[in-house]
This record gives C-alpha cells, structure tokens and sequence, in this order.
C-alpha cells in the first residue's frame, strides 16, 4: 500500500468532489481516497496508485468534463493550489509571498510572471466567456420579456429558447454526464429537469429566467469560493518561485525547486528567507513571526541557521542552502496544512451524508407535489410548477461548500500565528476538551536552563572536573537540560568528550561510559534504579538537581533552575475562564513542580513521573474530567501526545513528538493553546450558523412554494445567495484570527 497525493484541476463543484470521492472509493483496490474540495486534493491509498489515474480521471469527468488529474510532485510549482496564486501575480502580497528577488521592479521582471500571465490570461479568458455567455443570454431574455406583447409570439418564443440555449447548454451537458455515470442527483440535472419542466408547461420565461439566475448565483458563488482559497492559501503558502543563485559576482534568478544544498543565495532586505539555510555574509534582523509566531525580531550574524518563510528585515544576507525546497519549512508547513484539510471533521463527514439523503428527499417530495394534489384538483400545471420550485432549492451546495469552507478557514488562520493544526477533526476535537494537561520542562516554562550551583559530594573531585563529567554525559542527550549544561560548560570553557557508551533513560537520566568510568548522571530515580543511596544528600533549594555518580559513588551535584514563560500564569488564568481544567505533570522533584504550580495557578501538579506515569495520569484525569488537551514539548512525552484526545506539541521540537500530535504550536507559547480554542469555536460556530442558515431558509422556500408565493426565480435566489453568504461567511474566520503581516 502506499499513499500519493494528486491535484484535482479545474474540480469546481463540492457536491461533485464528494461522489467523485464515493466513485472512487468504489474502484476495486483502492484502500482510501480523500478529496479535498478547499485544497483541489485527492489522497489515494492503494497497491499501484498510478495505476488507477486513467480510470479515476474518467469518472472525475463524468461529473466535470474539465477536470484535469496531476500529480503532486514534492509541492512543486503548477499545482492547483498554486495554480490560482499566479492569479495574483502583481499584488503587493504576491511579491512577498513568492519573490525573494529584489525590489519591486525587480520582482515583476523575475518572477516567473511569464507563465503567470499565461495562466492568469487563461483563467480570465474562462471567467470572460462566463460573463459574456450570462450577457448574452440575459439581453436576449429581457428583449423577450420586455416586449412580450408587441412581439409575435413565435419571435419570442425563439428568444427565450436562444437565450436558454446559451445559459443552459454547459448545464444540460454536465447533467447528461452525470445521467451517464447514474448520478442523476446533482445541482445540473435539477436545473435542467425544473427548466425542461417549466418548458413543457409553457412557462418559458421561468425556463430561461431560471436557467439566468443560476448562472448568475453560480459566477459570484464561485467567485466566492475562489476568493476565500485564495486568502486561505495566501495565509499558509510561504514559498518563494524563485531565487536568487550567488555565482562569483553575479546573481541569476532559478526557480527555487532547482536549488541545492550547498548553493549560495543573495537575500534582500524585505524578503522571505526562501529556503532553510545557514548565514554566511552579512547581518541583519530577521522577524520569525510568520513560522514561530514570535512577534520580536531576532538579530542573526554569520553562521546562524535560518528557517525559511521568515522576514529578512533589514540588511543584504548571502545564505548556504541547507535544504532543498521540499524539506525546507515553507514546504513541510504547507505540506501540514493541505494534509490537515483531509482530515475531515465530523461535522463535514455528516454534511456528505445528509446531502445523500437531502437531495432524493426534496426530489421524492417534489414528485409528490407534483402528483397527488393534481389528481385531487385537476391543477396539473400548477402544482407540476411548485414542485419545480421545489427541485431548484433541493441542491445542498451551500453546506457542502461553506462547512468545509469554516474548517479550513480555521486552519489557515492558525496557520499565520504558528499553530499547525494536523487535521480537521483535531480543530474540531478542541472545542470539546474539559481539561488541559500541561508538561512542565518547555511548554510551562522555558525549558532553558540556567546552572546555578555545582557542588561536589566527594572530595577526590574539583568543580571543574565534575562540570566537564556532567557535560560528557549530556552529549548523548538531546533534553533541555543537556542542552543547558552543554552551553554553560562552553561559556566556562570547560572541555568535555563523547562518551564511549551512553544510554539515556526517559524521565531519569544518562548511564555512561568513560575511559573506563561507570557515569550516572540523571535525577533521584535514576540513582535509585542503579542501587546508589542518595537519601542522605539534601534536597536542592534551587530548581532541578543532577546528580552525578562515579563508579557507583555519588561524586557532585549540580543544580539548575529554569524560568517561567512571561505568559504562564496568564494563558492558565484565561484557560480557567474558559471553565477547563488544568493539570501539570512533571517529572522534575515534588518541591519544584509545587512552586511552579504555585505561580502559575495550575489546579493539580503530579510531580516526579517517568514517561509511562505520565500517561496512566493523564488517564485518570480524562476519567473524572472528559476529554483532555495534553500540550508538551515533545522531549519523553509522544505516549501522553498520542493517548490524549488531543495532543499538543510545543515548538518545532522532535520529529517524533510533531508526528504523534494533533497540532504542534510552532510558536512555543501557551497562550496558543487559548487561541487554538477560541478558532476552533468559531470554525465550528460558522459550521453551524451556516447549516441553520441554509436549512431555515430552505424551508421557508419551501413552504412558500407550497402557497406559490415563491416562483422559480426566487427560489434560484435563494439557493444560490444562501450559497454565497454561507461562503463569506466561512471566510470570516480567516479575517477574524488571521494575524495581520506587519510588513
Ligand atoms: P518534564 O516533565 O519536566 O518535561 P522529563 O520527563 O523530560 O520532565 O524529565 C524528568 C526528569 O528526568 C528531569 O527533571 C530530570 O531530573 C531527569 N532527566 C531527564 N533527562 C535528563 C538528562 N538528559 N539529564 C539529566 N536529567 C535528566
Ligand atoms: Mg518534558
């Protein structure tokens, strides 16, 4: 089995991504297919993938014959996503987004605008000829309604049938496909099932006024769409078309997937970091603000590693490409992002198959109408009309576009502050969580740590030795702390080696080997595990204690404190607000978590855990709470990130950490957690205001059809403007939480 992505081109309708979707789900040997109306994306799982593009592209077409399957190649230019970016090309964010080229004049010479405006012209080219054939269509039926009298009848009669024609045909030709492929329910075939009808009970300006106003609501609902993707995309996609090559003096623009390790690139003041790389030439101030969400800019110097999608601000900087454009963050961002889209919520799920069951209602309800009063009253032409009416509103566009539409608006939005939302259903699952549970060492506070006393308990061993022991033993170890003791040996100049064994264990420590020396060095437990009595060492005033055993002696003891983050007690406070639950688990000592609990207002601190105590809490908690948000910054904790309903991974962190988590807050601040909350509640709401919306207003049409206080035409209104607010609507999110790019 295996996974690959695909870009659906030119997929426009969202009622026809789902049975697409169904259709292929149905092929024999596919595993899994997710499409993805908001990204254009079809994931298939199965034995050859390849293998089945041909026939899938086949049944795509039966639905849209324009639809167009390539593949997603390492998120390379000319996907659908991108596709509609070019669009854009001349913005003002366009040139931020995409160039890394220069000034603003440079930028429109360099930046691959050549097939942008290919495309852009292309695209403007179909949108013209929508407009042209509504024009046409719409003069030919005002001609023909404004003079009905003065006008033979034939005459207008022809009028009504050309400008039918011109607005209809594109409709009737995907209605036959859809009878083809024996999905007769959508939008395409009610429309032409209603106007033929209307037809045939002599109403011809309901059949082309109808037809007209379809259309229409179809253009601007588009419209909309396309507009809210774009936004969302724009708020996500960081990366660059092109780049800036340094060879000798000179610099040549290449297209950014071409770039390789170890290649020089010229960075100017104003533009994004293109690729991950390292500083080689020049300083200057970098705002990270985009990626981490971190609002204060940091200055770099030689030798720093850059990450890519932030804002070089102020000098000329010659980079060393690190990675190449797919493993480079702009890319894996964007990757996590469409990925998450897939993820469907539950909510979406419901609204496919309430839409399957919708529209055969209405449709059933309408043949009803159109039968069983006529056989009472005689009125055949009357009620066949309401049940006409009926059809045009039984088309469930406006859930199918705007439910998905909120969600993923909702991830694009966490998106511009760092916070990386995995899938759909986890933006969903936060808004039910009664409980948050925090690790300590990283997430609460800042996980850097500054050594404060180093105290040798065996007098055969000065504090510089025992420094360079503790520093030898953290190498093996990739924990904050390692870090931290690492970096003070270096200010120290102290010198250290590489063990020739080591072995860490998790919430404990490290077991290592030195010329011959049994080293321990790790907290209480660890001591403990090894059978070394360290009772009779006091427990430390300051922060976190390492000790460190030689040979099975205790030989010194080193204490470490870290600090809160500023934002701490605030995030918990506005957590409590919320009325959730908070909790901390540590495997730090008792005395320290207390004072951190203390501090921060944390409800209930465990202290002193290993990895697995972790999760067994964690449990306990969900079991009188509910559902829990654990939030950790990944060192020991993927067990607790996976087993938590939602997992929350703090910084970007372990690979394993951001792979076992339902969101990652690349930003590394608490009060994301708050905000993470707050999107997904108006992700949701919008979910929800948009399903009653549609479903009162179709109601009312519906009854009002009853009466014939509705005609077609109203009724076409209504579907499709409820279709367009629903859209805005959804978009909102992204505006509301959508953090405002300074530059
Ligand atoms: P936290 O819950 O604070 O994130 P961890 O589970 O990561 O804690 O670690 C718990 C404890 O294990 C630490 O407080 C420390 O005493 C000990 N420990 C873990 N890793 C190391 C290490 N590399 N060096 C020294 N001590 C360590
Ligand atoms: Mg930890």
């Amino acid at each position: 089995m295996s996974k690959k992505v695909y870009i659906l081109e030119n997929l426009g309708c969202a009622n026809c991504a789902a049975k697409i979707e169904k259709k292929i789900i149905d092929l024999p040997g596919i595993d899994e297919a997710i499409i993805t109306f908001a990204t254009k994306q079809l994931l298939l799982t199965a034995d050859d993938p390849d293998s089945y593009i041909e026939e899938i592209e086949s049944i795509a077409r039966s639905f849209e014959p324009d639809i167009r399957i390539k593949e997603r190649k390492g998120r390379q230019r000319g996907t659908g996503i991108h596709k509609e970016e070019h669009c854009s090309c001349g913005t003002h964010h366009h040139e931020q987004e995409h160039c890394s080229c220069g000034t603003h004049h440079h930028e429109q010479e360099h930046c691959s605008c050549s097939t942008h405006h290919h495309e852009q012209a292309s695209h403007s080219h179909k949108e013209t000829s929508e407009l042209a054939a509504i024009l046409a269509g719409a003069v030919l039926f005002l001609i023909g309604l404004i003079f009905p009298k003065s006008l033979p009848h034939l005459v207008s009669l022809a009028l009504f049938i050309t400008s039918y024609l011109i607005l209809g045909w594109p409709v009737l030709k995907n209605a036959a496909a859809g009878i083809q492929s024996r999905q007769i329910f959508d939008e395409n075939f009610l429309m032409s099932i209603a106007t033929i009808g209307a037809f045939l009970i002599g109403e011809y300006p309901e059949a082309a006024g109808v037809m007209l106003f379809f259309r229409i609501g179809e253009y601007f609902e588009h419209r909309a769409v396309e507009t809210s993707r774009k936004a969302i995309m724009e708020a996500i996609d960081m990366r660059p078309e092109t780049v800036n090559l340094v060879t000798g003096d000179s610099t040549t623009p290449i297209p950014a997937e071409d770039a390789v390790p170890g290649q020089i690139l010229l960075v100017r003041a104003g533009d994004r970091i293109p690729l991950d790389g390292t500083l080689v030439e020049g300083t200057s101030r970098i705002d990270t603000s985009a990626v981490t969400g971190e609002p204060v800019p940091v200055f770099v110097s030689p030798g720093d590693s850059l990450i890519s999608g932030c804002l070089n601000l102020s000098g000329m900087i010659k980079i060393r490409v690190d990675k190449p454009l797919e493993e480079s963050m702009v890319s894996r961002i964007l990757e996590c992002v469409e990925n998450a889209a897939a993820g469907k919520p539950q909510m979406e799920r419901f609204i496919t198959r309430f839409s399957r069951i919708y529209t055969p209602f209405v449709v059933i309800t309408a043949l009803l109408t159109a039968i069983l009063p006529s056989i009472l009253t005689g009125e055949w032409s009357y009620w066949i009309y309401t049940a006409l009416t009926f059809l045009v509103i039984s088309c469930p566009c406006a859930l199918v576009l705007s439910v998905p539409l909120a969600f993923f608006s909702g991830i694009g939005a966490g998106s511009s502050h760092g916070i990386l939302f995995k899938s759909g259903l986890s933006l969903e699952a936060i808004q039910n969580i009664k409980a948050v549970v925090m690790d300590k060492t990283g997430t609460i506070t800042k996980g850097s740590f500054e050594v404060v006393e180093i105290i040798p308990l065996d007098s055969d061993y000065s504090r510089t030795e025992l420094l360079s022991l503790f520093a030898s033993c953290e190498t093996a170890s990739s924990h904050p702390i390692a870090g931290s003791i690492l970096d003070y040996a270096k200010i120290e100049n102290i010198p250290y080696e590489k063990p020739d064994f080591a072995e860490e264990t998790p919430g404990q420590g490290i077991h290592a080997r030195i010329s011959q020396c049994e080293l321990l060095c790790g907290n209480r437990k660890l001591m403990e595990h090894f059978h070394i009595d360290a009772d009779s060492i006091p427990e430390s005033s300051y922060g976190t204690e390492v000790l460190l055993a030689v040979n099975g002696k205790l030989a010194g003891l080193l204490s470490i404190e870290d600090q809160l983050k500023p934002e701490s007690a605030q995030a918990i406070r506005m957590l409590h607000q919320l009325g959730l639950h908070t909790a901390m688990l540590t495997g730090d000592n008792e005395a320290n978590a207390q004072i951190i609990g203390q501090k921060t207002g944390i409800q209930t601190v465990y202290s002193q855990l290993l990895p697995e105590d972790k999760l067994h809490f964690l449990q306990k908690i969900r079991k009188e709470k509910g559902a829990v948000m654990f939030v950790g910054d990944g060192m020991n904790d993927a067990p607790v990130l996976a087993g938590a309903d939602v997992g929350a991974a703090m910084g970007n962190g372990s690979d394993a950490a951001i792979e076992a988590a339902d969101l990652v807050f690349m930003n590394k601040d608490l009060l994301s957690v708050h905000k993470a909350i707050a999107i997904s509640k108006a992700s949701i709401r919008t979910a929800k205001q948009n399903i009653i919306f549609a479903l009162i207003v179709k109601a009312f049409v519906l009854i009002l059809g009853f009466f014939q206080y509705a005609n077609m035409w109203f009724a076409v209104f209504a579907d499709s403007g409820v279709a367009m607010i629903c859209v805005l609507n959804s978009v909102r999110v992204l505006y509301r939480f959508k953090k405002r790019n300074t530059v």
